[in-house]
């Protein structure tokens, strides 16, 4: 199957089902709605839902939106369509840490009665001070030791607006010389005055993520909790917080590496930032690494489903070079794109012996392994265009393509020898004039060998279409780590490629005019290219390059 490697993950779980430990498995994706998903999700979205497809298990969908300034309905709406798109479905209904706000609360009152958690004072910049460092215990907080009485009393008045946004904050009683910085007396629930996008204005206080992801994973009966390894330092307070409440279940949480993709970018906040400031014309810009984008650039859920695959499970680092990617695209579209010829750059063929006015056509296939994609009619006529990069006055040694006195095939069609370059006053050429070997088609030459074959089309059948080609977004492969003399980061902004789009306008086949957006095709011997997914309408192509034929990034 298509989730098939084995990774350490997969073991325990294997384990888990076998010792009888669970009966079935639990998984959740829980992204915060706070930007679009990216590849780095991709990964988590397929492992997540992927665990509980191999293992008849269920994964739900779940918001964790405890930051309400950052939050809204767009990027709830995008997560869902994106998690759709990747091929996955959801158990139920989308969940919402919000939901469970009122239970949130519940515990957390249980906590303060069970003298487990306490309303402190201190404003930010003191609970810094006092939590220590990692070399250095912290201090207790002089609002530690209010009875259950009084914290009850004051958290309630929390809930109900008494205090001034940040003047308070609930904390968990756990151990301010823990060499664990997360188990110093970890805030659980501050004051914000702010419009929650699923609750309203009904909350002024709202809990922090670690405990409430903890309680949500309990509520639904998480069995596997999956999340990457920044939050291993976490564990050890999930593991309190759901021991110290009467929890639902007793989730697990288990830790891999994130995804890192060189000459990109994979963190929500930047990508925001691109978009906010202009770099890019959206989240779904083809250039961005979201999943958005890379869906309009052409990928297909099947080509980043084996990405996720390929770049495995693990907890040891995970940076992948962009090839990686574009492999497993490329590799899914070799089988599943049709093949038009298109001609990016054009040069004009006036061929001196096919009758002018006169239209011949041979019929290929449209992908030469899959009969059942059809094939079209490819019409010749005495004018034609071909790829200006096909023809070469001085080639160099084991030039396959055309050049003065020199022979090549035509795809589908004919062998032509070029007879004549014609220049413009400049220089420049302008036209060649070719002779057709009428004896060719479908057929080899006679007492020679042409190994050249290139695309071309007949300048009166092809139409033109808008073609946009893309290179990577940042000139550098780590943009958000590069340091200045000063040894500061620099803002990864200074390392955008400015060159890393063009719009041409192309010749395409006829075929080009009848497309629906989101259609996939290889260009022969140009790659594989997409109509735009917004822009593009029948009748007037915009197709943007998904990726090249081979490796690398020449253009
Ligand atoms: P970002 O910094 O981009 O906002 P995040 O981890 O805060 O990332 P969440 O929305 O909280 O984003 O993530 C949802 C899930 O996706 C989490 O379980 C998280 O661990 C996982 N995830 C996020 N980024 C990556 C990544 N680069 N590689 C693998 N998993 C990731
Ligand atoms: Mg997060
Ligand atoms: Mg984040």
């Amino acid at each position: 199957d298509q989730f098939a490697d084995n990774h350490f993950i997969r073991t325990i779980i294997e384990d888990d089902l076998q010792s009888g430990k669970h009966a079935a498995i639990q998984t959740r994706f829980p992204p915060e709605p706070n930007g679009y998903l990216h590849i780095g999700h991709a990964k988590s979205i397929c492992l997540n839902f992927g665990l509980a497809y191999v293992f008849d298990g269920k994964c739900n969908l779940r918001f964790d939106d405890t930051n309400p300034e950052k939050e809204n309905q767009e990027y709830v709406d995008s997560i869902k369509e994106d998690v759709q798109w990747l091929g996955f479905q959801w158990q139920g209904e989308p969940r919402y840490a919000s939901d469970y706000f009122d239970q949130l609360f519940d515990y957390a009152v249980g906590l303060i009665q069970d003298g487990k958690a306490y309303v402190c004072d201190l404003t930010p910049e003191e609970m810094r001070e006092y939590r220590g460092t990692l070399t250095e215990a912290g201090k207790n907080s002089p609002y530690r030791d209010r009875t259950p009485e009084e914290n009850l009393d004051l958290f309630m008045k929390m809930r109900d607006g008494a205090f001034p946004d940040g003047s308070k904050t609930l904390r968990l009683k756990i151990d301010m010389a823990s060499g664990n910085i997360n188990m110093r007396d970890p805030v659980i629930y501050r004051i914000r005055r702010a419009h929650h996008h699923n609750t309203g204005d009904k909350w002024c206080i709202y809990p922090m993520y670690d405990y409430t992801h903890a309680i949500s994973d309990a509520i639904e009966n998480i069995t596997h909790s999956l999340c990457t390894l920044e939050f291993e330092a976490h564990r050890p307070l999930y593991d309190w917080v759901l021991d110290n409440i009467p929890s639902p279940s007793q989730p697990r949480q288990y830790e891999f590496s994130r995804l890192e993709l060189l000459y990109s970018i994979t963190s929500k906040r930047k990508l925001n930032q691109l978009v906010s400031e202009n770099h890019v014309s959206g989240w779904d810009d083809p250039r961005m690494p979201t999943i958005s984008g890379m869906r309009r650039r052409g990928y297909t859920p099947e080509g980043l489903r084996l990405f996720a695959k390929r770049v495995g499970i693990s907890k040891s680092e995970n940076i992948v070079d962009m090839s990686v990617l574009e492999g497993a695209i490329r590799e899914e579209l070799e089988e599943s794109a049709p093949r038009m010829m298109a001609v990016l750059n054009p040069l004009k063929i006036t061929l001196t012996n096919f009758e002018a006015g006169k239209t011949q056509s041979r019929s290929a296939p449209y992908h030469p392994h899959h009969e059942s994609m059809g094939e079209r009619e490819i019409p010749i006529s005495s004018t034609l265009y071909i790829e200006q990069d096909d023809f070469s006055e001085n080639p160099p040694a084991g030039w396959q393509r055309l050049t003065v006195g020199g022979e090549v095939r035509l795809r589908y069609s004919y062998v032509i020898k070029c007879d004549e370059a014609v220049k413009d006053e400049n220089g420049q050429i302008i036209e060649l004039k070719c002779s057709i070997d009428h004896d060719t088609l479908g057929k080899k030459p006679e007492g020679r060998k042409v190994k050249g074959v290139i695309h071309w089309l007949s300048a009166e059948h092809a139409v033109p279409a808008t073609v946009r080609l893309y290179d990577r977004l940042f000139t550098v492969e780590r943009p958000d780590a590069v340091r200045g003399d000063d040894g500061e980061y620099l803002p990864f902004t200074d390392f955008i490629n400015p060159e890393s789009k063009q719009e041409i306008t192309a010749w395409v086949e006829p075929v080009a005019n009848t497309l629906q957006p989101e259609s996939r095709w290889q260009f022969e011997r140009l790659g594989y290219f997409v109509t735009d997914r917004k822009d593009h309408e029948v009748g007037k192509p915009i197709f943007n390059k998904t990726v090249g034929l081979k490796d690398g990034f020449q253009k």
